[in-house]
């Protein structure tokens, strides 16, 4: 009998737990929307969420989670610029407090920020001239067993070191030490 109770109050409960529907969208940033066609972002739920997934375009996701639940997103992608000769790694956050119950959120992807916005304009911004400038790769310059770097395949290049954010600088100039 006293089981029966907790089981019955248990479901009660759960009926007075209310949910949202959060819907998030992801639109690309003009300047890079053609080097994103077909490419995969991937997503991962900060925090209660568990939200393990890769979208294709169009990048939308609509999930239903607890009404106070705080909601946060992590969208990342690796992006390979081959004409330019170089690859760069994005990420960018959002996430809300709401008690809605229905949540829609818009992120921009990559985030908006002159270094993402220029990063296929190679020319040195002190120069005005691109043959002194190379990429700057970010990541842990491993090696393998023969000794080279796995980034070898990108020819000279400048290490960015392994902190990233959601807005790096993409080339270097040797000749005005200037990154851009
Ligand atoms: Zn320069």
């Amino acid at each position: 009998m006293r089981f029966l109770f907790v089981l019955l109050l248990f479901s009660n409960l759960k009926a007075f737990t209310q949910n949202k529907i959060v819907e998030l969208s992801i639109n690309i940033l003009p300047e890079l929307k053609e080097d994103f066609a077909g490419k995969e972002i991937y997503l991962s739920g900060v925090g209660e969420l568990k939200l393990d997934t890769s979208l294709k375009y169009p990048y939308f996701l609509r999930i239903v989670c607890n009404k106070n639940q705080d909601v946060q997103f992590e969208a990342m992608a690796n992006i390979e610029f081959e004409k330019l000769g170089t690859f760069k790694h994005f990420n960018n956050f959002i996430s809300t407090i709401s008690t809605d119950s229905v949540v829609k959120l818009n992120m921009t992807f990559p985030f908006n920020c002159s270094y993402n916005r220029n990063l296929k304009q190679k020319i040195c911004p002190v120069c005005k001239k691109d043959d002194k400038v190379i990429p700057i790769l970010y990541g842990l310059m491993e090696f393998d067993a023969n000794g080279n770097s796995l980034f070898k395949d990108y020819g000279e290049f400048k290490p960015g070191g392994c902190n990233v954010s959601e807005c790096d600088p993409t080339w270097y100039c040797k000749r005005d030490d200037c990154r851009f």
